[in-house]
Parts: C-alpha cells; structure tokens; sequence
C-alpha cells in the first residue's frame, strides 16, 4: 500500500530551518522561521505561563475529556480577547481547535459542510499553509492582490479590483493584524471601504488573527477583527494563542462563528462540534487552560500584557533601527517601509537571486520571497543585515 504515496514537497520554511542548522558559519543569522525570539536568540516561556502551569499542576483534580467544544470557559475568554464586546456573546459559536492552523482548517471544513460551492478568497501572498490546506481539501480558492512590490504596502486599488469578482455566497479570508508573510496592513478607512465592498456583493468575511499583540498592542491589533465582525451577520474567525502567549507546542486556538440568530448560533455550534468529533474528538486543553487561568486572572494578565507589550515594543525598536540604518546606507527612503510594517514579518520585495545571495554569501537566512522575521534580529545583527542588503544590491 504504502508504496503509491506519492513524494511531498518539504515545507520550504522547514527546509530553511534544516539549512540554517547546517551552516558551519559562527555569525549566520536565522532570519526564516515564524517564531518570536529575543535578543539572545531564544523562544522563552512567558512568566505568566509558567505560573500558570504551576498552579495547573497543583490545581488540576483529573484529566477526564472536557467537551467536544473545548472548556467554555476558554471560549468565553477569548470572545472576549479578540471580540471585547463587540458582537453579543450568544451570537457567536466557538471551539477550541489545535492552534490557528486548527481553527483555519475547521474553519475551511465549516465552510464546505454549509456551502461547498462557494470560493474561498485569499490575499496574494497570504500564509501558504492557507493555500496548501485549501488545496489539500480540494476547496475553490480564489487569490486577490494584496501587496505592491515597488511600495512594499498594500496594493489596495488592485485588492478592491479583485474583490469586485467577489460572488454572492463567496468567502473572503483576511488576516485580523500583521499580515503574514508581507507585514503590510490595511488602514482603518480601507477596512472599512473592504467592509462595504464584501456588504454589496453578500460575501462571508473570514479573519485570520495569529498576532493580536505583536503590532499596534492588543486592542488596536484587533480594531480590524472588531470592525468586520461587527459588520456583518455572519463572521468566522480563526484565531491562535502561539505567538501571543508563546505557547506553541501546545496548539492553543479557537474557531468562532458569528451568526445572526440564536437558532442558527445552535446550529454552527453543533456543526463545529461534530467537525472536532471527526477529526480529533476532543480539542487539546492544557494551553487553552493556561491561556484561560491568565487572560482570568488579574495579576497574571498583567504580567502577560507587560511582557507581551515589551516583546512588541522591542521588535517595533529593531524595525525603525534597520530602517535607519538602510536609509543611511543607501541615502534613500526605499526600505522606510520597513518601519511602518508590522508584526513579525516584513517582505523586503527584493529577488530570489538576492535572497540567495545573503545566504549564501553572508549566512543571512530569509524566506524565498524575502519575508524576514524581525524578531530574529537584535541591536548587533541589524547593522550586519543593513550592509549585507546594501552589498547585496550591487
Ligand atoms: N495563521 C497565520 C497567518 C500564521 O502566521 C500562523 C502561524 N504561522 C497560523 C495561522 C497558525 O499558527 P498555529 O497553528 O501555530 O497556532
């Protein structure tokens, strides 16, 4: 049997990683992988995780199944994280799910089970897994334009062309805050523009929020989220806990559906309940619980809001000091983008010979496309990238 598998594709930025760690050079820098690291290199657990996860084993009297929704009381916290009170509470239906990838995945299976015909819209580029998930599940998907290569910004006239083939019945998925891989984002009045757009043509929005803290700080970070949900009747909504709590081996995430009425609220609970049941019964817990004890508790969210804000406000100081460094470099404002960006990521928009080049000639490792991973940066790195970006060039 076994032999008519066919061959997979490695996942590209997994293949990075296994390049990276091949390098003999000393003074490589890991500029791929999607995971927030400190100045010293490291991925640490959050205090308040860890306290929370003391008290978890101190506290915790058995590990019988929660329900096949997860513990509401997770869900409940996180509506509240991602939604504050923007949407009723018994509007919107919710699971745990094994991280955004999970909630995107169940999300996507939601869709199929009420709608199989509809397309699926994504933003070109978006977060591949997006793609390969959808293609995987044979779904229709249609990519709309999202980012300008000369600018490094949102290509918004080209995205709104492209959403104008929107049909009724259609979903558009977007990313709630820092846009992955591209680091552009829209403004609130594009937001609002997109909003209006996808009203006239009867589409489904679909928000994907994987860094709700990484950006602008937890409330403006989910102002886009806010906005769209509550706008429209009906909304999903796949949002992770791994970047933002750190916690991501433990496959920490939710799927929400909004829905316009308490019957069809019941209906999308028990559809996504039957969607966990098929494909892995019971969601994990022991992430969603530490995420649930801090987001509850008052002293533990303050020390997790201190500290993610501190991990923000550090990659927000290594953007605007590569940005400098280049615009002293190159005399020219070209990379400036890089500071308005946001998040973990910036697209430089530069060539895959370039690319190749930094790694090759300086051990600077990036994504293929030129996504770079800001958090893989500190003080004394940015000035090596600066130059190698400039030497590069020539
Ligand atoms: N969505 C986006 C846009 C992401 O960047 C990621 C993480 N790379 C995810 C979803 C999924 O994250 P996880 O499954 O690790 O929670």
């Amino acid at each position: 049997m076994l032999e008519h598998l066919k061959d997979q594709a490695p996942d590209k930025i997994l293949a990075l990683v296994a390049a990276y760690k091949a390098d003999p050079r000393d003074d490589k820098i890991d500029l791929g992988v999607g995971v927030y690291k400190d100045a010293k290199g490291k991925t640490p657990v959050f205090r308040a995780v860890k306290k929370a996860e003391h008290r978890l084993v101190d506290e915790q009297t058995s590990k019988v199944y929660t329900t096949l929704a997860g513990d509401p009381a997770f869900s409940d916290a996180m509506v509240d994280l991602v939604l504050g009170d923007t949407v009723a509470r018994d509007r919107i239906a919710a699971i745990a799910t094994p991280g955004g990838t999970g909630a995107c995945r169940q999300g996507f299976e939601l869709v199929r089970l009420a709608n199989p015909d509809a397309t699926i819209w994504h933003s070109d580029p978006t977060w591949p897994n997006h793609i390969s998930i959808l293609n995987f599940m044979k779904m229709k998907k249609s990519p709309f334009r999202y980012f300008d290569e000369e600018t490094a910004l949102v290509d918004f006239d080209g995205m709104m062309a492209d959403l104008a083939a929107v049909a009724s019945g259609d979903v558009v998925l977007l990313h709630g805050c820092c846009h992955n891989p591209t680091g552009a984002n829209l403004t609130a009045d594009q937001v609002a523009q997109v909003i209006a757009l996808l009203k006239d043509k009867g589409a489904v929005p679909m928000i994907d929020i994987a860094y709700q803290g990484f950006g602008d700080g937890l409330e403006d970070d989910a102002a886009t989220t806010r906005a769209i949900a509550g706008a429209f009747d009906e909304c999903l909504i796949a949002a992770s806990c791994s970047k933002n709590f750190g916690v991501y081996r433990e496959r920490t995430g939710v799927l929400m559906a909004i829905a316009p009425d308490a019957e069809l609220v019941k209906k999308a609970q028990a559809s996504m309940n039957f969607l966990n049941r098929q494909n892995y019964s019971f969601p994990p817990d022991h992430g969603a619980r530490v995420v649930t004890m801090i987001l509850t508790d008052p002293e533990l969210r303050a020390d997790w809001e201190a500290e993610l804000e501190e991990i923000r406000l550090g990659m927000l100081e290594l953007r605007k000091q590569l940005a400098g460094e280049l615009a002293r470099l190159t005399n020219s404002d070209r990379y400036a983008f890089i500071a308005t960006h946001r998040g973990m990521f910036s697209r430089l928009g530069v060539g895959p010979e370039m690319v190749e080049t930094l790694r090759k000639d300086h051990g600077i490792y990036m994504v293929g496309d030129s996504r770079i991973n800001i958090a893989g940066l500190n003080a004394d790195t940015v000035p090596i990238l600066a130059a190698a970006i400039v030497a590069a060039e020539k």
